[in-house]
């Protein structure tokens, strides 16, 4: 078999087979195949698509590219959650604490920023010594101490993953909803999750930019877990403009421990309690998800959930100063509160402009060796539906260079659209 011949065949519009899919991801995993062929496939999966079948077979070709984990002797029930990627998505930061707070160990092993979606290893990073390196040995380890992690994908773990998504990330492949289904996937079933939670992100911020889009997701993903074995719950949540206000590495850190502290924006704390309660009943804890609603306002309202963060951080080496007080994260030079330019209603706050602002101002990645900068981003003041003087603050800028502080200024104006008339809020989660 030769990788190019397989290229051909999905330019070509033809169905892989089992082999030829396993082929190919033994290939680029130990490296026989090089990144630009790698590249290659995964444009054309993009343009051509996979049917389920192949995108099962490409998932779990992934899941054993490397070692698969067992938790069964660490944790009773292993419940793991994954969002498709969203402008402002830092719901795990507050959710793991959340979840672990009401008795529910959870041990999850994250991304990094792909494309203008950010990722919560490089938000986490923005915490000084904070190590999203652990090794199997050691996820287990504390996930059995702490009752929490927070990592990376651990290089033994679906590598084939780790080598594609830095390719998708600064390839343009990473709208694919069988390269996103396999990927998201994969990392789960390799991770040893019994149930998985997914949060698939639709609109204009997200991979999936409508509904039927995010359901056809949303469906592939479960329908891959239930060939697994998995018990999967499939939410659909809106990211037309950004989750909660904070954009760019520490500033999500700190809106997540606001949150966690009882003060965080009010979209981003619904969103998380709702995550966290579908968990909590995923996972055993709760009955439904009332219950399972309740339980996390009270690890909220008795400082449970804030504590199990610093836990978190302290095991993994983090500087707690930081989590204690939020202060401490470096701020950009620049720092510019930009004011609405009229009186009128916000329609609409374009989630994946201000995503590709913030990834231009330095907090995401154009090419995958590039280094991320956790200190800017943007702080959006107000959400759709918000009714807005001229002259009072619309977004706050936070930036290390001034030419970027100027594009990012207009590029956010911009991204920022009004009405006359009264709009309608925008719904958090779709049926
Ligand atoms: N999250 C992932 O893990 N992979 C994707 O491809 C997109 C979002």
């Amino acid at each position: 078999m030769r990788a190019v011949d397989i290229i051909i065949k999905k330019r070509d519009k033809h169905e892989l087979t089992l082999e030829e899919i396993e082929f190919f991801v033994r290939g680029f995993t130990n490296g026989d195949i090089p990144d630009y062929q790698t590249s290659a496939f995964a444009m054309a999966i993009l343009l051509n698509g996979m049917t389920p079948r192949e995108t099962t077979d490409l998932t779990l070709a992934m899941a054993h590219s490397g070692s698969m984990l067992d938790l069964s002797d660490v944790v009773d029930l292993a419940v793991d959650k994954h969002s498709s990627g969203g402008v402002g998505d830092k719901t795990s930061l507050s959710v793991l604490p959340i979840v672990a707070a009401c008795g529910l160990p959870v041990g999850k092993m994250s991304g990094r920023g792909l494309g203008f979606s950010g990722g919560t290893l490089d938000k986490l990073e923005s915490i000084p010594g904070y190590r999203v390196n652990l090794s199997t040995e050691e996820f287990k380890q504390q996930l059995k101490e702490k009752g929490i992690v927070l990592t990376g994908q651990s290089l033994d773990l679906a590598p084939a993953d780790g080598k594609l998504y830095s390719l998708r990330d600064v390839t343009g492949t990473v709208q694919s909803i069988p390269l996103i289904a396999s990927s998201i996937m994969c990392k789960k079933l390799a991770a040893g999750a019994q149930a998985i939670l997914l949060d698939v992100k639709t609109g204009l911020g997200a991979f999936m930019e409508t509904l039927d889009e995010a359901r056809e997701l949303a469906d592939l993903m479960t329908d891959i877990g239930k060939l697994a074995n998995r018990e999967v719950v499939a939410l659909l949540s809106d990211m037309n403009q950004p989750l909660g206000n904070a954009v760019g590495n520490s500033l999500e850190v700190v809106e997540a421990i606001d949150m966690l502290k009882g003060r965080g924006p009010e979209d981003y704390a619904e969103h998380c309690l709702y995550v966290s309660a579908h968990m909590l009943v995923l996972g055993k804890r709760a009955g439904d998800l009332s219950e399972g609603r309740l339980k996390a306002e009270k690890s909220i309202a008795d400082g449970s959930a804030f504590e199990k963060l610093r836990i978190l951080v302290q095991a993994q080496g983090g500087d707690v100063s930081y989590v204690d007080d939020p202060s401490n994260f470096p701020k950009a030079e620049f720092v510019e509160v930009v004011m609405s330019p009229r009186n009128g209603y916000l329609s609409e706050v374009q989630a994946r402009s201000v995503g590709e602002a913030a990834v231009r101002l330095g907090a995401g990645r154009a090419k995958k060796s590039d280094s991320v900068d956790h200190a800017v981003g943007f702080i959006v003041h107000h959400k759709v539906g918000d009714k807005l003087e001229a002259g009072e603050p619309l977004f706050t800028i936070q930036a290390n260079d001034e030419t970027k502080l100027t594009e990012a200024r207009e590029a956010v104006l911009a991204a920022h659209m009004f009405s006359n008339t009264p709009v309608e809020k925008l719904p958090l989660f779709y049926n």
